[in-house]
C-alpha cells in the first residue's frame, strides 16, 4: 500500500478489515470495571506486561476503590503494592497525582474529554486514548510501539511519522472513521504482539498482499 491521498481511506479500512478477522478478540488486556480503574491500570502499564499489571490491580483496588481512596494513599504502602510493574516511585507519584487531580478538578470523576485527561499528571495521550477507547465507548486511537511498527510497515504512515506517536495518530485517524480508531489500534497492537513482531511473521499474516514491506522482501 502506497502512502497518498485518492482511495487511501478504502484502501486502510480493506486492511483493517482482514487484521480484524485475523484478530477477532482484539480489546485491551488490561482488566477494569470502571473509567478510574483503567486509567490506573494503564499508567501501571508503562514499561511492563498486561499479565503483570492485572496480577497487582485486584489488591490496588480494593484497598483503593476510588479516586478519593487514592489521592490519600500512603506512598510507601503504595509503592510497596505496585512494586511488581517496575518505575514504582515514578507511577505511585503519577498515580496519587491523578487522583489528587481528579478528586479536586473534577469531584472524584475520571473525565472523558482528551484535553482533561492529558492534563492529569502521568497521562500522555496514549494514556488517554486507551481510556476515551475502552471505558468511554468514544473515539480514541492509542498509539504504542507496535503500532508505529506495524502501520508503518505496512505503509499506512510513513517512516517518518512512523517515529512520532502524535504524527502516526493524526495520521491514521483520517484513514478510517472514528468509530473505527480504538479497535484499528487494538488490533495493530496484537498483529504487532502476534504477527508482525520485530522479526516478522510474514508467511501467517493476513495482510501480506498490502503490505509495503513484504513487497520489499
Ligand atoms: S506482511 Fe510481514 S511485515 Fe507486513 S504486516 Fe504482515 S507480518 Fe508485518
Amino acid at each position: 500500500m502506497a502512502v497518498g491521498p485518492a482511495s487511501l481511506m478504502k484502501d486502510a479500512v480493506a486492511v483493517f478489515d482482514k487484521l480484524d478477522v485475523q484478530h477477532p478478540n482484539a480489546w485491551t488486556e488490561l482488566h477494569f470495571t470502571n473509567p478510574y480503574e483503567l486509567l490506573a491500570a494503564t499508567i501501571l502499564s508503562a514499561q511492563c506486561t498486561d499479565a503483570r499489571v492485572n496480577l497487582v490491580t485486584p489488591a490496588l483496588f480494593k484497598k483503593y476503590p476510588t479516586p478519593k481512596a487514592l489521592a490519600k494513599a500512603d506512598p510507601a504502602a503504595l509503592e510497596t503494592l505496585i512494586q511488581p510493574t517496575g518505575f514504582f516511585r515514578m507511577k505511585t507519584k503519577s498515580l496519587i497525582g491523578m487522583a489528587n487531580a481528579v478528586v479536586d478538578e473534577h469531584a472524584g470523576e475520571i473525565p472523558s474529554d482528551m484535553d482533561a485527561l492529558v492534563a492529569l499528571p502521568g497521562v500522555g495521550r496514549k494514556t488517554a486514548n486507551v481510556v476515551r477507547g475502552h471505558a468511554f465507548n468514544l473515539p480514541g486511537l492509542p498509539v504504542d510501539r507496535h503500532v508505529l511498527r506495524v502501520a508503518t510497515r505496512i505503509g499506512l504512515i510513513s517512516a517518518k511519522a512512523g517515529e512520532d506517536a502524535v504524527r502516526a495518530e493524526t495520521r491514521l485517524m483520517t484513514l478510517m472513521p472514528p468509530d473505527r480508531w480504538t479497535r484499528a489500534s487494538d488490533t495493530l497492537t496484537l498483529h504487532g504482539r502476534r504477527i508482525c513482531k520485530p522479526k516478522p511473521l510474514c508467511e501467517r499474516c493476513a495482510v501480506r498482499a498490502s503490505c509495503a514491506y513484504y513487497r520489499r522482501q
